[in-house]
């Protein structure tokens, strides 16, 4: 094959520069040859080498060009002049007049200043910062693409000299990585409640490179098409397993999953990179960092999400390269709590879910689509724990608190005594939610409670036989639209909404159409910059003014539900006409049905979902024209209150057992009966115990909440007596005090209701 100058010339660098490390004298000797020779060999006038010291300095340890006396003198804090900034930002830095950069430091003692350019790269390992490599010049140089990755190339070769520990001791090292052994406790954000304890697992188990200069290219070449391929059949054995092949979004999102598994550009980027000198491994890793360093940069959702695909898909590659098969089930212990910089949805899915018991995430967010599955597999999550992989080991006991945001390594008995208590009281309070799963959801008075679920992905629907609900109070359609790459089309669609049906069997599904806007971004829809997206374009409003969006939903929905029952309600209506306008569509698309003689839903309920105050004065027109309503009370305060719903300095600040919030909707119970509306709340209130005694205390009789939520609102309801409540809160509705809480939590206490 022919090669051209750079990529031959690139690797008898390689070569070189490997003789040097396999050559004999102390590992100082070896990096003074080692910049000597990267400065001939890359015309520049100075190459030095920076080394990570405890402290978070960075130490001059070798240099060709600058002062010799400067060497192990010249010590910069991370994050100061241009090479603590490269430390600091784990990216390079080009610059053909660095001195003019407003971050360059001068350092009399190095004589630099005559230099105008300079490169630096990080030298990574691992994904941490051991140092850096700069080069400079003296004229304004512009360094080209190719001569920063070759640097970058050769900062992976020194990456392993100095990680051998003969520079700098591997105590020190350690430390400088904030490695200990103590127990620690670390924050972040609640991406899911609930709490675990188990042994950690790495994610990606960090593979050790140790030859980074290929011997044999060719061999290399052989060694990557093999691993690639052995990648491939792992990732279409997954998706011939029984329950994926069964469909479902574990399949949609494999099969994507699939298509980047081939991606050409990915593929020769790696290629080429083994073209350059390096072995398999080393450009696997090389590419992956780059693909790093990019997303750091990037921030439009779509791109991200595919850049965290591939470097899934490189770790999945750099185990199958080194020949170390990605962990199988039989590796993993029983309980154990994951632990990733951020994955994606579908390496969650891998995992065995009966023994995954928590997940921690470096990064991460609530709408993040690892975070959406993993909720629907109810175990805790928590995100942004800052430096986590570097502080934990795998094997550590870890507890993961999602309830509290915190996240325990190596916690201490008091501890683990103190968890272990409560995961006792949390599993007997199981044990009871499942003893009254067949019990009715009925009053200690008699009254019965129809209690749904609200659902998202089809991992949700198993829970309607684990609860025993009477069906999905509301079915958000928006989010398997979110764990795709891709806007499915109606037939993908039609598929999706059938399924939920075939699973539900005879029990109701309500589908809220796509309400998308606000913090749900679809990662293939460019994003609209809003001052305020929650108040912005989205939902029925997008749905209204992209009518083509809606109608194709809703001949999905039309199609799916042929022959059965299809219960259809619209997010975020403000005004009676919006919501005559959205029915309008579906009756166009129920006519296009018919005049194509298409079998139909045998019987249609068409409802509205109350979330914008404004509906409230117009409820004389809108109740004669809807089959039902649900009250979103998570947007109905947000709007009602002012007061962003995702607001962490505002959490807590306005209660939904306000007396406003209350009066409103006791008012709404009423004109719903005048009207004989069915009514339902499918917020967060409806999931919490006090807040939905409340509800039931005010006329509520329907509630829909998230699966875990169910147990625990079951068990209010078979121990409530409705008739005291009723009068209790009727006396005290109209007070004017900031929340009636203190109040219901009396009450309960009182009447052995359990919270
Ligand atoms: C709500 O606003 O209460 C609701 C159920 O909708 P979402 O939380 O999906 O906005
Ligand atoms: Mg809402």
């Amino acid at each position: 094959m022919e090669q051209g100058p750079v990529l031959t010339g690139g690797r008898r660098l390689l070569r070189r520069l490997r003789d040097i490390m396999a050559g004999s004298g102390v590992a100082q000797e070896r990096l003074d040859q080692t910049v000597k020779l990267i400065a001939a060999d890359m015309v520049a006038e100075v190459c030095s080498a920076y080394i990570m010291r405890a402290g978070e300095v960075i130490e001059l340890f070798a240099t060709e060009g600058l002062r010799r006396e400067a060497v192990h003198r010249t010590r910069l804090r991370v994050g100061e002049g241009l090479v603590g900034a490269i430390a600091a930002t784990a990216r390079p830095l080009a610059l053909a007049d660095a001195q003019s950069h407003p971050d360059f430091a001068y350092r009399p003692e190095t004589g630099e200043e005559i230099y105008h350019s300079l490169m630096g790269v990080p030298i990574l390992r691992g994904g941490r910062v051991l140092g850096v490599l700069v080069v400079q010049n003296r004229t304004l140089r512009n360094y080209t693409e190719d001569e920063v990755e070759a640097l970058q190339t050769i900062a992976m070769v020194l990456a392993e000299l100095v990680a051998s520990g003969d520079l700098v001791g591997p105590g020190e090292l350690a430390s400088a990585d904030g490695n200990a052994v103590l127990p620690l406790r670390l924050d972040g954000i609640r991406l899911n409640a609930g709490l675990a304890c188990g042994t950690a697992v790495l994610h990606e188990p960090r593979i050790v490179i140790h030859q980074v200069v290929a011997e044999d290219t060719d061999l290399e070449l052989e060694r990557l098409a093999k691993g690639v391929d052995e990648m491939q059949s792992a990732i279409d054995a997954m998706l011939e397993a029984k329950d994926i092949a069964d469909g479902g979004e574990h399949r949609d999102i494999l099969e994507t999953y699939r298509m980047f598994a081939a991606d050409r550009g990915w593929l020769t980027r790696i290629r080429e990179a083994v073209r350059s000198g390096l072995t398999a491994e080393a450009a696997v890793q090389r590419v992956r960092d780059d693909n790093r360093t990019r997303m750091n940069q990037i921030s439009d959702p779509y791109l991200r999400e595919r850049l965290l695909d591939l470097e899934d898909l490189a770790n999945r590659l750099l185990q199958h390269v080194a020949g170390k098969a990605p962990t199988t089930a039989a590796d993993l212990p029983d309980e154990m709590v994951l632990i990733a910089r951020s994955m994606g949805p579908a390496e969650l899915l891998d995992y065995d879910r009966r023994r995954l018991k928590g997940l921690i995430l470096e990064e991460g967010s609530p709408t993040a689509h690892v975070a959406i599955v993993a909720r629907a597999l109810d175990i805790p999550v928590i995100g942004r724990v800052k430096d986590i992989l570097a502080k934990v080991e795998a094997g550590d006991i870890v507890v993961a608190d999602g309830d509290n945001a915190q996240v325990f390594i190596r916690p201490g008995d008091d501890i683990l005594q103190a968890i272990e208590a409560n995961l006792q009281m949390r599993r007997a309070r199981k044990e009871t939610y499942a003893a009254i799963r067949s019990a009715p959801a009925e009053t200690v008075d008699g009254i019965r409670i129809a209690l749904y679920l609200n659902a998202g992905l089809q991992l949700d629907l198993p829970h309607l036989d684990d609860t025993g609900a009477e069906g999905i109070g509301l079915y958000r359609t928006e989010i398997p639209f979110m764990v795709r790459d891709r806007f499915p089309d109606v037939d993908e669609q039609a598929d999706i909404y059938r399924r939920i049906l075939d699973q539900a069997a005879d029990r109701p599904v309500t589908f809220r159409t796509l309400d998308i806007g606000g913090d749900k971004v679809l990662p293939y829809l460019p994003e609209a910059e809003e001052e305020n997206p929650a108040m912005g374009w989205r939902a029925i409003r997008i749905a209204l003014d992209r009518p083509a969006m809606l109608r194709q939903q809703l001949r999905a929905l039309l199609r799916a539900a042929a022959g059965r029952r299809l219960r259809v309600m619209f997010p975020m209506v403000a005004e009676v006409a919006e919501f005559v306008a959205a029915r309008e569509v579906l009756g166009v698309e129920v006519r296009r049905a018919e005049a194509r003689c298409l079998p139909l839903p045998a019987e249609m309920r068409i409802g509205v979902m109350l979330e914008v105050p404004a509906l409230l004065w117009q409820l004389g027109s809108l109740l004669p024209e809807v089959d039902f309503v649900s009250v979103g009370s998570n947007d109905l305060m947000q709007f009602l209150f002012a007061c962003d719903r995702g607001n962490p300095n505002l959490a807590g600040r306005y209660d939904p057992l306000s007396p406003a919030m209350l009066s409103l909707l006791a008012e709404l119970v009423r004109q719903c009966d005048r009207h004989k509306v069915p009514l339902s709340l499918c917020g967060e209130m409806a999931g919490s115990p006090l807040e939905a005694m409340a509800l039931l205390g005010i006329g509520f009789r329907n509630l829909s909440m998230a699966p875990a939520s169910f147990g625990p609102v079951k068990a209010m309801v078979r121990s409530l007596q409705l008739a005291p409540l009723e009068q209790f809160l009727a006396m005290h509705i109209g007070a004017p005090d900031h929340s009636l809480r203190s109040k219901m939590s009396g009450f309960a206490h009182d009447h052995g209701v359990v919270i």
